[in-house]
């Protein structure tokens, strides 16, 4: 719904220690509804804990994440799910022996009409590949349609923690493109270290370093960041 006031997503002081160590400390930030969002930093930054969190698989230590205007701390990752919130699991979901399409059909709920399905077909732009089996399917393309299997059930909230690992250059401009295009349908918020991707994508960019954000803004300000270029080139 444009126009609502209420954020997709709210993280008020949110961190996560494991054991004596802070793996993220004290995250706020607001995700609008629609919003395509960034999350670099280095490795060990924080940030799949982070998402970890929001999907529940997670528990925060303390602070509070609420969905719209329900808080979410403390529910089953499936619970989450249900609510709105998706999430694409590194570990590939796609069904080898069955086509892209049944793929689809499989994570739809019951009863989606045969539009709906081949709308969504077009939308990971995976069309032409119909009817591929997913054992056929180039890496790229399974890394789509596990998004479009994500998409199925109309999330509010799609999180995407590095959808480009293991593609090729053509795939992740590819991939950055039909994210662009999500933007106002669904809140995406992508973990992505190459930063040829994160300059494609052109979105609000959150950096993370030693589980704290240090700087949140347009990608071209945050390329400017002169803290940011220390945090990469490894001089902080
Ligand atoms: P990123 O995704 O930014 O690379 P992570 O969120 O995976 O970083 O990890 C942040 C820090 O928390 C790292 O130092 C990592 O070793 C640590 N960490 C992550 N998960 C656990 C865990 N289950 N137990 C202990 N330490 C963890
Ligand atoms: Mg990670």
């Amino acid at each position: 719904m444009t126009g609502s006031s209420i954020p997709a997503l709210k993280l008020n002081d949110v961190q996560k220690h494991f054991g004596s160590f802070t793996a993220v400390k004290g995250v706020t930030e607001v995700f609008a509804p629609g919003e395509l969002i960034c999350v670099i930093g280095p490795n060990g930054a924080g940030k799949s804990t982070l998402l970890n969190m929001i999907c529940g698989t997670l528990r925060s230590s303390s602070g509070s994440i609420s969905f719209g205007d329900t808080t979410i701390d403390g529910l089953a990752p499936e619970r989450i799910a249900r609510l709105g919130i998706a999430r694409k699991f590194q570990v590939p979901s796609v069904f080898e022996s069955l086509t892209t399409f049944e793929n689809l059909r499989l994570a739809a709920p019951p009863g989606t009409d045969l539009q709906a399905l081949t709308l969504l077909l077009h939308k990971v732009h995976l069309a032409e590949d119909r009817d591929v089996r997913g054992a056929d399917l180039p890496h790229g393309k399974k890394q789509w349609l596990e998004i479009g299997m994500a998409l199925a059930m109309k999330p509010k909230v799609l999180l995407l923690d590095e959808p480009t690992a293991g593609l090729s250059v053509d795939e992740t401009r590819d991939t950055t493109r039909f994210l662009k295009e999500l933007t106002g349908q669904v809140t995406v918020i992508v973990i992505e270290h190459d930063m040829a991707f994160v300059r494609e994508l052109a979105a609000r960019t959150i950096v993370m370093h030693h589980g704290a954000v240090i700087a949140s803004g347009p990608f071209e300000d945050i390329e400017s960041n002169e803290m940011v270029r220390d945090v990469y080139l490894g001089r902080r």
